[in-house]
């Protein structure tokens, strides 16, 4: 291969694609988010720490739900003391992205550890059929990426490790994961290889993350380990609210609430925090809720 960066241009859309080491039991998972990143962010008005901040989010939801075998999502949500008290990313198994920063319209800065400060990062799998499955890390060492390689190094699952870089126009992941032994059963030889790919890896720079496509950051990684690329597979930004799902969420509410709503509005208007869509319930629909006779109660 003769390829290098400078020959084409980082536009490769919004997309995820996996990787596996032809001779180690080692696969990875590149994404970058475009205009998904751009669109989720243009929902809400954030300063450029926090949109930074949760194009990591994006890029870390995606890159782990990479792993998900069947229908559901995969949500990191993070609550924190700091400027962001709750910043939220998921991604379904159908690779649509959503997120948010709640409750961070005055922060202003650029630090992790102020952003974030003393916070516990959840990390969600939540399937349609199923049992939710939750793990929780504290946020730490400044980053998103080190606060979930711990996560990995505590839990009792496959070595993992996670790169993310978001600049406000794009964000990019890079995941590393062993698989289990296959190829090379033997343990130093598998441990030589992982430590390998992990030390290449930790010499990209943000920058070079953000600029570089996927098939050029892998190159200039791993040229001389023989790598199977797949095909990559479309992200996008997709809020999965309905009219339906709000009505649920709406039902969890005490009725003497909902109906002072009623009488004060007339009816009831909920937006979703995560696209801004907004459904208006008339007092009728709501009936059901508050397990009244409209015609007699309500006037
Ligand atoms: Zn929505």
């Amino acid at each position: 291969m003769s390829k290098t960066a400078e020959t084409t241009g980082p536009d490769t859309g919004d997309q995820s694609q996996r990787f596996l080491f032809e001779h180690a039991d080692t696969r990875g998972e590149i994404v970058h988010l475009d205009n998904a990143y751009r669109e989720i962010l243009a929902i809400h008005q954030y300063a450029e720490g926090v949109a930074r901040l949760l194009g990591e989010f994006l890029a870390a939801a995606a890159l782990l739900s990479s792993n998900l075998k069947f229908e559901g999502k995969l949500v990191l949500q993070a609550r924190s003391d700091g400027q962001i008290p709750l910043l939220m990313a998921e991604c379904d198994d159908t690779l649509q992205v959503r997120g948010i920063a709640r409750g961070a319209e005055q922060a202003t800065s650029d630090n992790f550890d102020l952003l974030l400060h003393n916070g516990q990062l959840a990390i969600t799998i939540d399937p349609v059929n199923g049992q939710r499955y939750q793990g929780i890390v504290p946020l730490q060492e400044g980053s998103l990426a080190r606060s979930l390689d711990n996560y990995f190094q505590q839990s009792e699952q496959l070595s993992t490790r996670i790169w993310l870089a978001a600049d406000g126009q794009r964000a990019s992941g890079l995941l590393l994961q062993q698989l289990p032994a296959q190829i090379t059963p033997d343990h130093d030889e598998r441990l030589h290889h992982w430590e390998h790919v992990c030390a290449l890896a930790a010499t990209v720079k943000g920058p070079e993350m953000l600029a570089l496509t996927g098939e050029e950051l892998l190159y200039r990684l791993y040229h001389e380990d023989p790598l199977r690329l797949f095909e990559p597979r479309k992200l996008q930004f997709r809020c999965s609210c309905s009219r339906e799902r709000t009505l649920n969420a709406l039902s969890t509410l005490d009725p003497a609430e909902i109906l002072e709503l009623l009488e004060e509005l007339g009816s009831i208007t909920m937006e979703c925090e995560f696209c801004n869509q907004a459904y208006l319930f008339e007092r009728s629909e709501l009936a059901g809720l508050l397990q009244l006779d409209t015609t007699k109660t309500l006037h």
